[in-house]
């Protein structure tokens, strides 16, 4: 979790001939993907009414934080950027997840104007309306096709549902986010062509539990689009962009998936959240899915679909994980060969049923089993990698500085896996091109190449 888009730092698409007079509101956008796009939405609303959107705490009438409850770590982030907020600018409304917690912000920082839980749109734009009322203008009304966004013209995060069925112990976004909630793939299939026809080459698919996506609707088909995670994903392969999912659980009817992947209908990746192999420690996490199949089902996708990258994150030092349930998930990993992994060190997190497990682990046990984890996931990741050297991959470009530009494969998510970098010859290059590369170099985590197209 990490701050991602101060006012000073973040970089809007802002439609040039916006007039001067408009009432100016800035954004503090906390946490993961799905708090970006829900900062989107609400720059999106605003910007529909004529709100001008600030790059600056001191250019702002007012600022909006968008906050991260997920751990504790991520609240205390969050309160500092209340604080920095309301030192900086005065006007402070706060949303997003630890805005479902009002006494706790409130206790901390008391001046702030107006305290709204995650998804409550409207009261955000209610308390902006408040504060700094808008000034209507024919002219600067319009919304812009793509709304504002944050993340570069070129890829864009498309969220299909909300909320959660399952009651991991460790997770308190069930209580935060409530139950599942998926949007209708129509409307999702409509955003999507919007955001295509905008110049997005990259769809990047987010929601709490993705392979559950349309399970509270029955997987209605309205429209002529079923909701269902399948079809889904096959009509946002028709767009003839690339299409990432994330968040996606091995659930059975997730090998449906894998063919579409083979077939380069959508990007051969799944970003699956494993948190741990051993049944036992998952059993005390109370997580959906079951490790000892997990490797079978690995084997299956790989044989359909050889070039897939698995994407994982784990929590190490849940409490009562032993020594031989540590070295359990290090030889599950060994042989799962995951392309990349992510690794939490356990936290009580307030509200979350784990906080009463027994046997908690110490601080500094998790550290080094954190440090062990990484160890033996750096390795698997740089032999990967090695292997990359010589062969051909497609890219796209996120980036053009003075001395490299910076790519993507297939293989990575944007900002949170690796890049591949070009040297040489890329001053032609412009972010969204898609290139095929000859990679001659590789790190850790990166690699190098040449273009070959
Ligand atoms: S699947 Fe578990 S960890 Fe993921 S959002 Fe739901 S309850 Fe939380």
């Amino acid at each position: 979790m990490k701050i991602q888009h101060r006012p000073d730092l973040a970089n809007p698409q802002i439609p040039s001939g916006l007039k001067n007079n408009q009432p100016t509101v800035g954004m503090v956008s906390l946490g993961c993907p799905k708090a970006l796009v829900d900062s989107e939405r609400i720059l999106t609303r605003l910007r529909a009414e004529g709100y001008r959107i600030s790059s600056d705490y001191a250019g702002s009438n007012a600022v909006i934080v968008n906050t991260c409850g997920f751990l504790d770590s991520a609240k205390a982030e969050s309160l500092e950027a209340i604080e920095e907020a309301l030192a900086e600018n005065g006007k402070v409304i706060v949303t997003g997840c630890l805005g479902a917690e009002p006494d706790y912000i409130k206790e901390r920082h008391p001046k702030v104007l107006a305290i709204t839980g995650p998804q409550q749109y409207e009261d955000v734009l209610d308390t902006v309306h408040q504060i700094v009322p808008p000034k209507p203008d024919p002219f600067v009304d319009l919304l812009p096709p793509t709304g504002i966004k944050l993340t570069p013209r070129h890829y864009s995060y498309l969220k299909i549902s909300e909320g959660c069925n399952h009651k991991c112990k460790f997770c308190i976004i069930p209580k935060m986010r409530g139950r599942l909630s998926s949007r209708p793939a129509r409307y999702v299939i409509k955003e999507a062509e919007r955001l295509v026809e905008n110049g997005v080459k990259e769809l990047l698919v987010i929601s709490q539990d993705t392979s559950a996506y349309g399970l509270d609707l029955k997987h209605s088909t309205l429209g002529g689009h079923r909701s269902h995670i399948y079809d889904l994903a096959k009509d946002l392969g028709s767009l003839g962009v690339w299409v990432r999912l994330h968040y996606v659980y091995p659930y059975p009817h997730v090998r449906d998936l894998i063919p579409l992947m083979a077939e380069q209908k959508i990007l051969p990746y799944l970003d699956i959240p494993f948190q741990h192999a051993h049944p036992k420690t998952l059993k005390r996490m109370a997580r959906p899915a079951a490790a000892s199949r997990t490797l079978h089902e690995i084997e299956k996708w790989r044989k359909v679909c050889p070039d897939i990258t698995l994407r994982s994150t784990f929590i190490v030092g849940y409490p009562g994980e032993t020594e031989e349930e540590f070295t359990f998930l290090l030889d599950w990993l060994e042989e799962a060969q995951l392309d990349r992994v992510g690794c939490f060190q356990y936290e009580n997190v307030k509200g979350a049923r784990s906080n009463l497990l027994l046997n908690q682990v110490p601080n500094d046990l998790k550290q080094d089993r954190w440090e062990r984890f990484m160890s033996k996931a750096n390795e698997i990741s740089s032999q990967k990698l090695e292997r990359k050297v010589g062969t051909t991959v497609k890219v796209i470009v996120d980036q053009v500085e003075e001395d490299t530009a910076i790519c993507r494969t297939q293989a990575d998510a944007p900002e949170i896996d690796g890049n591949l970098f070009i040297d040489k010859n890329f001053s032609h290059l412009k972010p969204g091109d898609l290139l095929t590369i000859k990679v001659d170099e590789a790190s850790d985590y990166d690699l190098w190449g040449v273009e070959i197209s």
